[in-house]
């Protein structure tokens, strides 16, 4: 499989960076995993949304999925797209989206007319092409779930999502080839008692525990990014904050590949 992050940011906008968006792809099969605020665009100075199979959110925050609103005008305006976007949404996502088409000021049914939109359950193994995708619950403010991804040769990513300390998450992550975790904290100080978020320290610890050969933090305050590094480089490269446009390479049984974004383009 390859990934190439779309976006690196937390829900606050910043220059350097989109919200929540990795986008996964097989010879083919190509998926993206959130749609937060700027990613629509960046899926456009990537493959398009054309090329797109399906599209899986984690969680019903605005830097995972409100990106979904511009994407939807990518398709015809009018009348039913020729092939429809598998959109995979939490449970009660539909009916959210039902709500954003009244928001936007759109008629119902907008994006049903270009969306073929299901609802997943927790444990529950769906696939789009050649890529399986199984959703596990996690600890966040509100429902969230982390995306077991399987690519056609049995290679694994853990797209682990919004989440607070999880041993859950570090099990998972056990004889997978990447894990994708987040780092929004500086501290942990201020967070609920409930934790809904982790430290760069606290992601490094799981991406450790988990044993994994590859792991990349994401959903980070840009500004943290040179702190982030510092705490990633005892690991030896084996856990690194990711960039914008960021390309992993994916297979079974190596450390994948990471190569950084080229800064000229
Ligand atoms: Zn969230
Ligand atoms: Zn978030």
């Amino acid at each position: 499989m390859h990934l190439t992050v779309l976006g690196t940011g937390t829900a606050r906008p910043v220059a350097e960076t989109a919200a929540s968006g990795i986008l996964v792809q097989t010879a083919t099969t190509a998926v993206l995993f959130d749609i937060g605020s700027g990613i629509a665009s960046r899926l456009e100075a990537s493959i398009g949304a054309a090329a797109l199979h399906g599209l899986v959110v984690g969680h019903m925050h605005a830097d995972h999925w409100i990106d979904i609103a511009p994407l939807r005008y990518k398709f015809p305006w009018g009348e039913t797209a020729p092939r429809p976007l598998e959109v995979h949404l939490p449970p009660g996502g539909k009916d959210r989206l039902d709500h954003l088409a009244i928001v936007m000021s759109e008629r119902p049914g907008f994006f049903e007319a270009s969306f073929n939109i299901h609802e997943y359950a927790s444990g529950a193994e769906f696939m789009i092409g050649d890529i399986s995708i199984r959703p596990h619950p996690i600890g966040h403010y509100v429902p969230a779930w982390s995306m077991e991804i399987t690519g056609p040769g049995g290679e694994r990513v853990i797209y682990a999502g919004d989440m607070g300390p999880a041993d859950s998450v570090v099990e998972l992550a056990r004889a997978s080839e990447l894990l994708i975790l987040e780092a929004t904290l500086d501290t942990n100080a201020f967070d609920d008692v409930k934790r809904g978020h982790l430290t760069a320290e606290e992601a490094v610890d799981h991406a450790v525990r988990a044993g994994v050969p590859r792991a990349v933090l994401v959903h980070y305050p840009i500004e943290r990014l040179e702190a982030i590094r510092q705490i990633c480089a005892p690991t030896g490269g084996v856990v690194l904050p990711a960039l914008p446009r960021m390309e992993i390479e994916v297979s079974v049984g190596a450390a994948p590949l990471v190569t950084l974004p080229d800064r000229r383009a």
